[in-house]
């Protein structure tokens, strides 16, 4: 049995990778560091290393939350999204696109259900930034929050043997869905994480 093909969890969960996940700056489309708020952080904090753009404090925005809206004055239905919205928002104005009116709406947040880190979006939810390490397998949304755990992430697929850790609970590998952690699917994945590792702002994988 060869060693460097054994994989042994450690048993980290997911919340040991989240605290810095690798974002794509809003501003120069590089690479950015958001920090998420820890016992260490008390507030999100984007960082570019590039452009020196950086942004604290809570903004959650929404992903794409459609509803369905009936204009007060003709009746119409019409859909409102409430993407890119800030958290602070309670109400927005949306136009009737058939009788022009202004309906005042009051905005709902869909926020833990749709975003952030449990959607196949990858979109960090308090800015709703795109994640760097994210790119389209087959149908699906392949990402890491940082380096580490795409490393980790490689480091588990690529293993022939698969040691599980004595905990519990689930660790972040065991959560991976099937299709990452299915052998049919290994030499393209680890194809995928290769490109993506060697990811610039300006070769998108
Ligand atoms: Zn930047
Ligand atoms: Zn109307």
């Amino acid at each position: 049995m060869k060693t460097e093909n054994t994989y042994k969890d450690k048993g980290n969960t997911k919340w040991y990778y989240i605290s810095k996940i690798e974002v794509v700056c809003p501003k120069c489309t590089s690479k950015a560091t958001l920090l998420t708020p820890n016992q260490n952080q008390s507030k999100p904090e984007l960082k570019c290393s590039n452009c020196y753009y950086s942004k604290t404090g809570f903004e959650y925005s929404t992903f794409s939350n459609i509803r369905k809206i009936v204009c007060e004055k003709c009746n119409s239905i019409f859909n409102l999204e409430t993407k890119d919205l800030l958290r602070t928002v309670k109400k927005t104005n949306c136009k009737c696109p058939d009788c022009e009116h202004q309906n005042q709406v009051e905005v709902e947040f869909d926020l833990y259900k749709n975003g952030g880190m449990y959607n196949q979006q990858a979109k960090d939810q308090y800015f709703g930034l795109d994640f760097w390490y994210m790119t389209n397998f087959k149908s699906n949304c392949f990402w890491a929050y940082n380096l580490d755990h795409l490393n980790e992430i490689e480091y588990y697929v690529s293993a022939e043997i698969r040691k599980r850790h004595l905990g519990e609970y689930q660790s972040m590998v065991e959560k991976l869905p099937k299709w990452v952690s299915s052998k049919k699917n290994r030499d393209e994945i680890l194809n995928a994480i290769t490109k993506l590792k060697s990811k610039t702002a300006e070769n998108k994988p």
